[in-house]
């Protein structure tokens, strides 16, 4: 039976490599949404990315993916678009659509629910801002033809510094 044996050797092995992303149990999780349960190890694993880089950060799928490697995760780029797509549906991360048809994901954030963007049209670096009078304007409009409002969000396309002098 040494097949067995090996193989009891190799999953001790496994077992005890340190395997990044364990801290499951976030507050994030158990709080903010009552879906937690049907939060499966994948998506657990990229909500998990979000949570360790903070709120503040947009991050496109490729870069997911990336520091998903780099993290010796190998899940493909189609699953992580799928499962970043059902953690917006799920309301554990936001989408932000950039107008050259890129996308990023933030994580959703009870501390600046309606905060905009500037982006970098050239380089992607994504700065945000708060502003009363865009979401004054927002609620307006909405109120004058009788839209009933759910968020306003504004993105404004720009060059950021460095691109400015590369230019
Ligand atoms: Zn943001
Ligand atoms: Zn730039």
């Amino acid at each position: 039976m040494t097949n067995l044996a090996s193989l009891k050797r190799l999953s001790a092995l496994i077992l005890s490599a340190p395997t990044p992303f364990q801290e499951f149990d976030k507050p994030l999780e158990v709080g903010l949404h009552q879906d937690g349960r049907r939060l499966t190890p994948q998506r657990r694993m990229v909500l998990d990315l979000f949570e360790r880089i903070g709120p503040g950060m947009h991050l496109s799928a490729e870069d997911v993916h990336h520091q998903l490697l780099d993290a010796k995760t190998r899940v493909s780029l189609a699953t992580i678009y799928r499962t970043l797509r059902l953690l917006v549906e799920m309301g554990f991360l936001h989408e932000l659509e950039l107008s050259e048809g890129g996308r990023r994901f933030e994580l959703s954030s009870n501390d600046t629910p309606d905060h905009h963007h500037l982006v970098c049209i050239r380089c992607g670096r994504t700065e945000e801002f708060e502003s009363e009078s865009v979401l004054q304007a927002g609620r307006l409009a909405a109120e004058n033809i009788g839209f009933l409002l759910i968020e306003s969000t504004l993105n404004v396309r720009a060059l950021c510094p460095k691109c400015q002098k590369s230019n």
